[in-house]
């Protein structure tokens, strides 16, 4: 049951991280207007499961005014809200408490902020002065940590081959910084999507362009040409061109039954997801979008 809709309040973000999935970088575009937040929270509303209300980016900081109100009106809509941030605005912690003291006082349930190596090395980070301003102001708040793509050991996989850990999910820049001298597996093992329930999804990403996200760069429709909630009412996936594919057989039947061309082998299961979807994306732009998010 779908109970949360995550705005990509923007693309643009103040870094360019390398495992970024959708693309992110400060000369990105695509960000909502508060009209459009509004006009998606009714038609959050509309669908009537609905619970939480995120946003996130990019980095949803850069909006400052439009992100405070947006928050606000989603209160008001009575959603939970979320909000994943990189805290890059925390110069010190008593300005952090500045910025963050309106969405203590306007409440909300989670204040998520991105604190590893991919968006500062640095001792003292943004993200960590960021954390401690918000618990001193008791907002609930938590990080995220991805490291760099490990190596791990044989005995974690049933038939001996080395894994990848570290967090990275392999779609969008990763894909292109991150996979080189990664150990690989063979394509016809990726038959299942391992992150998402593409048959009945909890929560979907939408960004400014209308995409209604089932997973990055995989989209349920356009909800600037249909409404959301008609979208979402309508959603079938034996009857979407991608989504019913992965979810049956996992992006190697999304290769087998395209005839695409593949490499023998791939890092994990998004990592020929996303390869397999960037193909198809000039056949399908209406489920396959923004170009953005595969890099074009
Ligand atoms: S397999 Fe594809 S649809 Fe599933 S989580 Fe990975 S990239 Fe997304």
């Amino acid at each position: 049951m779908l109970t949360g809709i995550h705005f990509l309040l923007t693309y643009r973000c103040t870094y360019e991280c390398d495992h970024c999935f959708v693309y992110s970088s400060p000369r990105a575009e695509g960000t909502f207007t508060l009209k459009q937040v509004s006009q998606v929270l009714d038609e959050a509303r509309k669908i009537g499961t609905i619970k939480s209300i995120y946003y996130e980016g990019g980095e949803p900081f850069l909006l400052y005014p439009v992100l405070i109100e947006a928050v606000r009106l989603a209160r008001q809509a009575g959603f939970q809200v979320g909000i994943v941030t990189n805290g890059h605005f925390a110069t010190s912690e008593e300005d952090a408490a500045l910025w963050l003291k309106p969405l203590a006082e306007i409440g909300i349930a989670d204040l998520s902020i991105s604190d590893d190596g991919f968006h500062s090395d640095a001792v003292e980070s943004p993200a960590k002065r960021a954390i401690r301003a918000a618990r001193e102001l008791h907002l609930p708040v938590d990080s995220i940590c991805i490291d760099a793509p490990t190596v791990e050991s044989k005995s974690a996989r049933e038939k001996g081959e080395p894994i990848v850990g570290g967090g990275v999910r392999f779609r969008g820049r990763a894909v292109e910084k991150l996979t080189q001298g990664l150990p690989r597996i063979h394509w016809q093992e990726f038959t299942e999507c391992p992150h998402e329930d593409l048959s009945d999804p909890g929560r979907v990403h939408m960004d400014a362009y209308g995409n209604v996200q089932l997973c990055q760069g995989l989209c349920m429709g356009d909800a600037w040409q249909t409404p959301l909630s008609t979208l979402v009412k309508n959603y079938d996936v034996a009857s979407h061109p991608i989504a019913g594919l992965l979810a049956s057989g996992g992006p190697a039947l999304l290769v087998k039954e395209f005839n695409l061309a593949h490499e023998d082998s791939y890092v994990d299961a998004c990592h020929l997801c996303y390869s397999a979807r960037k193909a198809l994306m000039n056949r399908f732009p209406e489920f396959l979008a923004p170009k953005q998010v595969y890099g074009i």
